[in-house]
């Protein structure tokens, strides 16, 4: 309330923050390197409240009058603004930060390099299955600023955050704190490992004993994570044995009941293995019932183009994992079945090798290859003595993977490539996929 504030970046985040920051009641200024979309309906209103919008993101529109520079997550701390920022002592913030403020309920926090849209997802619809009040924000798409006035003290707010997101929080202290695994695959934009991993401490540090930190005893990093946090830890291992949830044979367990089968649980793949066991965690911690924990494992079919599950006809399943824009998110999908496969692969060329994914064709027993890398992929499959055929794009690919398909087989889009070949985005890829298998195969919308 009367801060002098600056909101540097003009994405969702930034209107956000800046509609949440008028409420609280500071004197907001709004700078953008680029063009500000001015029939935009956020534009117009903080406009009409006087909010100044500049069209500049020179360092020189800063000075020690400000109380609080607010940066979009996505911009660089070396940007020659923040610098000026950190040189005149202004705190740096986020749009999170600022929403959290005021926010009063249960905090669960979401974080680390994979699976973490799919564990928030499965953590929400626990909770939700269980009656529960949750919302979900942060990197999941929906700006927290915009869900966070409607909450009350009785609300859980449950946080995807990336590193990127806990560098500009340093007051966050979650009631638990999930970190589902650590992989370096971010130095370009952290410059080392190291930097990474105190990045990702951040959801831990300020938290005290009667908080949780749910860590995956399988990573590397978590002994020293261990050591430093003030939290209670609660561990979770695909390998390990003796944690209170986990797999044992083919059941999944929770302080020593049994809770249900594998084989009733619809996400597949052992990546999702560990999604589960650190979603089941935080939900105990929030005290879920398993009850609750059943019903969403039997219904929950993947977050949509992550490895989804679509539907199963004439016994062939098919699934949906446009989201696979690299070579190791289609190592992962490839693992997940032991049935044999039909797999859908290729598009934008990024000159890589496609070598690695040699091991991982074993249960393929054909390639169907599209995009730009078509030709590539089909040197693959004749590299591992696969039959393949080469055609334009998913919608042309469906109706052949329908016919290559006998029952017990799998059918899977997982294109190790970027769509930007074809598509504007891995979701049109994928949503024309889908569209494509449910007109050949005669399945209605719904
Ligand atoms: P994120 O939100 O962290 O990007 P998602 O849940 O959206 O993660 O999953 C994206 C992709 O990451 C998946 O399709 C899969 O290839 C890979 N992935 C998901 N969970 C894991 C995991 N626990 N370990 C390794 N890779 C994973």
């Amino acid at each position: 309330k009367n801060k002098k504030v600056m909101v540097f970046g003009w994405a969702r985040s930034g209107k956000a923050a800046a509609k949440r920051l008028l409420e609280l009641g500071a004197y907001v200024t709004v700078v953008n390197g680029g063009d500000f979309d001015t029939q935009d309906a956020t534009y117009r209103e903080l406009l009409a409240a006087d909010v100044d919008l500049v069209n500049t993101d020179q360092p020189d529109i800063l000075d020690n009058t400000y109380d609080y520079l607010i940066k979009n997550p996505g911009i660089n701390y070396e940007h020659a603004l923040v610098r000026k920022a950190t040189k005149l002592n202004i705190p740096i913030l986020t749009e999170v930060e600022v929403a959290l403020s005021s926010f009063e309920g249960r905090l669960i926090v979401v974080t680390g390099s994979n699976g973490k849209t799919t564990t928030t997802s499965l953590i929400r619809d626990m909770l939700s299955a269980d009656g529960q009040k949750v919302t979900t924000a942060g990197n999941i798409g929906i700006p927290v600023s915009e869900v966070v006035a409607e909450l009350t003290k009785e609300d859980t707010l449950l946080l995807e955050l990336s590193s990127f997101q806990l560098l500009g929080l340093p007051d966050i202290q979650p009631d638990i704190a999930l970190i589902t695994n650590i992989f370096t695959n971010h130095l370009d934009y952290h410059k080392t490992r190291e930097n990474y991993v105190a990045a990702k401490f951040r959801v831990t540090r300020n938290q005290t004993p009667n908080q949780y930190l749910v860590l995956n005893a399988d990573g590397e990093d978590t002994e020293a994570f261990k050591l430093q946090t003030n939290a209670r830890v609660v561990e979770f291992s695909r390998t390990k044995k003796g944690f209170s949830v986990e797999f044992i044979d083919d059941t999944l367990m929770v302080a020593e009941n049994r809770v249900m089968l594998t084989k009733d649980i619809q996400l597949v793949g052992p990546h999702n293995q560990e999604n589960i066991l650190a979603a089941v965690t935080v939900a105990k911690l929030a005290n879920v019932s398993i009850e609750a924990v059943q019903e969403v494992l039997k219904t929950f079919s993947g977050v949509e183009h992550r490895l989804q599950y679509l539907f199963t006809v004439n016994d062939v399943k098919y699934f949906n994992d446009s989201k696979a824009t690299d070579i190791e998110a289609t190592q992962t999908a490839l693992n997940s079945f032991d049935s044999p496969t039909i797999w859908i692969g290729g598009g934008l060329d990024r000159g890589d090798n496609l070598n690695r994914l040699l091991p991982n064709l074993k249960n393929v027993k054909a390639v169907i290859a599209i995009g730009e890398t078509q030709q590539k992929v089909v040197a693959l499959a004749r590299d591992a003595e696969k039959p393949v055929i080469a055609v334009t794009d998913v919608t042309q690919a469906a109706p052949i993977a329908t016919q290559l398909a006998s029952p017990g087989d799998v059918v899977l889009l997982s294109p190790a490539h970027a769509s930007w070949d074809q598509y504007s985005s891995f979701e049109e890829r994928g949503n024309q996929y889908v569209q494509a298998l449910r007109e050949v195969l005669k399945l209605r919308k719904d």
